[in-house]
């Protein structure tokens, strides 16, 4: 399917986790890597833009990506769906780049199972505790979905053993040097 020139790397966290933060470190150090950008259903936070987080799209867009396969993987998450496209995925990575995904658990396991090369990072927070403080103090979400978001996040925790890599987000700068160092631990 994809040869293995560059390099896939899968990093996904409960929600909250500082998954974000931590990404946008490792692009800060590490100029070349690509972010694969996804495209969601869900609105756009108002610090985001259009084709640089995310492609927002409308779910009559979603679902005719999915019927013409352009997904690499898709999932759906707390109410609204979120997937790969596929083709900058394969010309980046053919192209020799190193790849970032950040997905969630379900999109995680059929690229992992698809492509056994790629590299799985699994973000924890140091507590439950911390992961609510962390997602109450961001302020984005309803009363609502911080729940939705709290109790998924629950459950993905318990997914961690599907990745091969598990790392614990006590500080930020500490957590980006142990990815680096996972990620090019092959060169
Ligand atoms: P958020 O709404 O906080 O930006 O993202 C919610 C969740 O969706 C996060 O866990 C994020 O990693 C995940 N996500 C973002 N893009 C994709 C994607 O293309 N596929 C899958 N499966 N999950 C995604």
């Amino acid at each position: 399917m994809m040869n293995d020139k560059g390099k896939l790397v899968i990093i996904s966290a409960p929600s909250g986790c500082g998954k974000g933060t931590i990404i946008a470190e490792i692009l800060r150090l590490r100029p070349s890597y690509i972010f694969s950008v996804s495209a969601t259903t869900r609105t756009r936070r108002i610090d985001e833009k259009d084709g640089r987080e995310y492609h927002f799209i409308s779910r009559d867009k979603f679902e005719e990506m999915i019927s013409n396969d352009e997904f690499f993987e898709w999932a759906e998450y707390v109410g609204d769906f979120y997937g790969t496209p596929k083709k900058p995925i394969y010309d980046f990575v053919n192209g020799g780049a190193t790849v970032l995904l950040d997905i969630e658990v379900q999109g995680a396991k059929q690229v992992i199972s698809r492509e056994p090369n790629a590299t799985s990072i699994f973000i924890i927070p140091p507590s439950m505790q911390e992961l609510e403080k962390r997602l109450r103090g961001r302020g984005t979400d309803s009363e609502e979905k911080l729940a939705a978001r709290l109790e998924r996040a629950k459950e993905e925790l318990e997914e961690k053993y599907n990745y091969e890599h598990i790392v614990v987000n006590d500080v930020i700068s500490r957590t980006t040097e142990e990815i680096l160092h996972i990620i090019e631990r092959k060169d």
